[in-house]
C-alpha cells in the first residue's frame, strides 16, 4: 500500500465535507479540537479518510431519533513526545451496550435493519488501523454515548 506524510487533521476535515450532508440533516452539532503540534504521519491517505468517515457516519446514525443537542466532539492530539497521533470521535448518542463492545469490530456484526447497515464499517476501519500499526478503542468513559479513539505512530506505516 501506497504511504506518504500526512496531516491528519486535514483528513479529518475531508471526512467531515463526505459527510456534510446528513451531519446536517441529522442537526449533528460538530466540535473540532485540532492539535496544532500535530506531527505528520506516514499514511495511506484514503484509507484514513474512509476510516474517519466511518466513525462519523456511525455516529450521526447512532445520533438519529436521540432528544435533546446531537454532538460530536473530535479531536486530535501529539503523543509520545511527538512521536505519533490520536484522533477521538465521542458522540452523546445512546451509547454501545456491553453485551456489543466486544463484537463491533466484527465483520458483518450490526444492529441496524438490514439495507442500512452492512456490520462491515468497523471491521474495515480495524483492519486499516492494524495495517497502519496503530490501534482503534472503544473508549470507556463515564459519559453518554461513544466514543471511539485511533492512535497511528509516526512511522507505523513507513514503507
Ligand atoms: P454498521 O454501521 O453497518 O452497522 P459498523 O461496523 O460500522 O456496521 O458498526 C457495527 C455496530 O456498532 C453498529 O451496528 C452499531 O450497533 C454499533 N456502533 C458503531 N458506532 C456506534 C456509535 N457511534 N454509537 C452507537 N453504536 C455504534
Ligand atoms: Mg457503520
Amino acid at each position: 500500500e501506497e504511504t506518504a506524510p500526512v496531516d491528519v487533521n486535514v483528513l479529518i476535515e475531508q471526512a467531515l465535507e463526505f459527510a456534510a450532508y446528513s451531519l446536517r440533516t441529522t442537526g449533528v452539532d460538530i466540535t473540532l479540537r485540532l492539535a496544532d503540534d500535530l506531527p505528520v504521519v506516514y499514511a495511506n491517505e484514503d484509507q484514513l479518510v474512509q476510516t474517519f468517515t466511518n466513525l462519523i457516519v456511525n455516529a450521526e446514525q447512532a445520533l438519529r431519533g436521540t432528544e435533546g443537542p446531537r454532538t460530536l466532539e473530535i479531536t486530535t492530539a501529539a503523543v509520545d513526545d511527538g512521536e505519533g497521533v490520536s484522533i477521538t470521535f465521542a458522540d452523546n448518542g445512546p451509547g454501545i451496550p456491553e453485551e456489543a463492545r466486544s463484537r463491533i469490530f466484527e465483520p458483518l456484526f450490526t444492529t441496524k435493519q438490514a439495507g442500512v447497515g452492512t456490520g462491515l464499517g468497523l471491521a474495515l476501519c480495524h483492519r486499516i488501523i492494524e495495517g497502519h500499526g496503530g490501534s482503534i478503542e472503544l473508549e470507556r468513559t463515564d459519559r453518554p454515548g461513544a466514543t471511539f479513539t485511533i492512535r497511528l505512530s509516526r512511522d507505523g506505516a513507513r514503507s
